[in-house]
């Protein structure tokens, strides 16, 4: 209907405009970052490191609206999607068994696809650091890799705290975060790269129970 449309040009108007003023954000920052650098001797202690990490979120906050608008150097190219997500599990094994999880990788079927390796990196990145950050108390995380008709399906499994509805119907939005410390951001750079790539992904989630993350991705793209 028209209240759609006029909806979704809002939507897209305002994600330009993040991306703009995340861009104008950045150069200030890195400003403010170096010149804190330099006199951060003066500083207390305390105060020169809670400066540096709060910029460092910032930092991370304008790049993830960057990567929204044109990512660059975007290069497809036929891949293994079991090679690029085996390099993203590397990073995760040893805070996994810091943390008391089991982290299992098994695949019946890898299929090349074609993809921007940096991309599918950022995005088993953020789906992997929520399944992560869902276990406190240890648990499991199961990644399993199969193909259903002629696409890649990635299932990402976890046994932690799950979401209620209400949090799940939100996913995806900018800033919609149930962590002290998160910025909301993750899923929507997920969903955005998913986008980029003709796939889709659909999540089952019980609270308490685990959460399910399924994302398929064609082997070829248009
Ligand atoms: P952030 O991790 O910074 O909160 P995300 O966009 O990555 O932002 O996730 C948004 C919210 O979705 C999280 O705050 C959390 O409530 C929920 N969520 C995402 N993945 C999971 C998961 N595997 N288990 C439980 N909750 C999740
Ligand atoms: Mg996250």
């Amino acid at each position: 209907t028209e209240e759609m449309l006029r909806n979704t040009e809002k939507l897209i108007f305002a994600g330009q405009l993040a991306v703009s003023i995340a861009h104008e954000v950045r150069n200030p920052l890195t400003t403010v970052k170096g010149m804190l650098q330099l006199s951060g001797k003066q500083l207390k202690p305390h105060f020169y490191t809670t400066m540096m990490s709060e910029l460092d979120r910032m930092n991370l906050i304008v790049s993830e609206f960057m990567i929204l608008g044109k990512p660059q150097n975007i290069i497809f190219k036929e891949e293994q999607c079991l090679a690029i997500l085996q390099e993203v599990l590397t990073i995760f094994e040893f805070q996994a068994t810091m943390n008391g999880i089991t982290l299992e990788c098994e695949f019946t079927q890898s299929l090349e696809i074609r993809c921007d390796r940096n991309q599918m990196k950022q995005m088993f990145l953020n789906i992997l650091k929520n399944a992560m950050e869902a276990l406190p108390y240890g648990g499991m995380i199961h990644v399993h890799l199969d193909a259903v008709d002629a696409d890649q399906r990635i299932r990402i499994t976890d046994n932690g705290e799950g979401m209620t509805e209400e949090v799940m119907s939100k996913i995806g939005e900018p800033f919609h975060t149930t962590k002290p410390e998160g910025n909301g951001l993750g899923m929507m750079i997920v969903q955005k790269i998913i986008a980029t790539h003709q796939g889709r992904m659909k999540i089952a989630s019980k609270r308490n129970e685990g959460t399910t993350v399924d994302i398929y991705l064609p082997c070829t793209i248009r």
